[in-house]
């Protein structure tokens, strides 16, 4: 039993237990809190449902993306799944029942167009992203363009028209950028990538900022190494992967669901004053 609560698969189940566990404490040990809270709130308002709500998510063929796709799926939102590989996308809506769109976002009119596709969305990722692993001196202007074209401008086009749409429907909206803990951290080989993360929390921090007014929440997460197809070909050299590791205090790297489930947690109305985070998941590389 123990072993199936906590098997990867059953994450949103798992999430919705310990937020509901979380609010009984907090509420049960400190009663001047919620004497002091601006508004009514119980257990049912922190469980998970995007019932109703449809989902957005860039990227969503395979990794990190794909099981954001899942869980929020498992969540019950309506998941329209954006990626450039056909067979991944179709793997997918075999899966999760979702609506898919084959992009490539490096084109910002492909972008714009995916974005349009997409019709009304409630709750946005931008997920999809590219690393060119190049050394500074040898970085070229192709792969800094590639780089900023997806990582950034790809962020910024479809972000306008999900966001227009949510103000023009007057409904609140929650956006989750997926960054890398690369803004933080300098890493060899990764200058556009580096910047380009760099950039992408400034931007989150200017969405939130200009979004907030109409009830628009913006946040990043900024997750340590997941071994994705993306992951591998950065870290899964020892002599590379092995010294990041050992500065993470929980001893591992990152899996999918770790960031997925986070995701989930800041679309959600229980992260409802979380605006213009850039939010590491890192298993606390960043206190070594
Ligand atoms: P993967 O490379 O495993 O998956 C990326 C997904 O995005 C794929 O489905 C890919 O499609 C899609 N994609 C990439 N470029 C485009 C494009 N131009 N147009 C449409 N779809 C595109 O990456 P991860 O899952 O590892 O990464 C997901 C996010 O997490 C990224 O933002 C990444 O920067 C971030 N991240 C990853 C970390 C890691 O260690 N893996 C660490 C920190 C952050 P296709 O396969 O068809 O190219």
């Amino acid at each position: 039993m123990i072993e199936t609560l906590f098997s990867l698969r059953n994450r949103p189940q798992l999430l919705n237990l310990l937020i509901t566990d979380y609010w009984l404490l907090v509420t049960d040990y400190w009663p001047l809190a919620t004497n002091h809270s601006p508004m009514k709130v119980s257990p049912s308002d922190y469980h998970l449902d995007f019932k109703n709500k449809r989902a957005l998510v860039t990227g969503a063929g395979k990794g990190i993306g794909r099981e954001i796709a899942v869980q929020l799926h498992g969540f019950n939102a309506q998941v329209v799944a954006v990626s450039r590989t056909e067979s991944d996308l179709k793997a997918l809506k075999d899966e999760i029942g979702c609506e898919t769109i084959i992009a490539e976002l490096a084109g910002p009119a492909e972008a714009k167009r995916a974005a349009e596709q997409a019709g009304d969305i409630d709750l946005l990722v931008n997920n999809a992203a590219i690393a060119i692993l190049q050394p500074f001196l040898k970085t070229t202007v192709d792969a800094w363009d590639a780089t900023m074209a997806v990582n950034l401008r790809a962020i910024v086009i479809i972000s306008q028209v999900i966001a227009a749409r949510m103000i023009a429907r007057g409904v609140p909206g929650s956006i989750v950028n997926v960054s890398s803990m690369a803004r933080f951290q300098a890493l060899r080989d990764h200058a556009a990538y580096c910047a380009s993360k760099a950039g992408l929390d400034q931007l989150t921090a200017v969405m939130a900022v200009e979004l907030s007014e109409h009830g628009i929440r913006v946040n990043s997460v900024n997750p340590t190494v997941v071994l994705t197809e993306m992951g591998k070909r950065a870290w899964s050299d020892p002599a590379k992967g092995g010294p990041m590791l050992a500065r993470i205090p929980l001893g591992r790297f990152a899996e999918c669901e770790d960031i997925a489930s986070v995701v989930c947690f800041l679309l959600s109305d229980a992260a409802n004053m979380l605006n213009g985070l850039a939010l590491p998941i890192d298993g606390g590389f960043h206190t070594t």
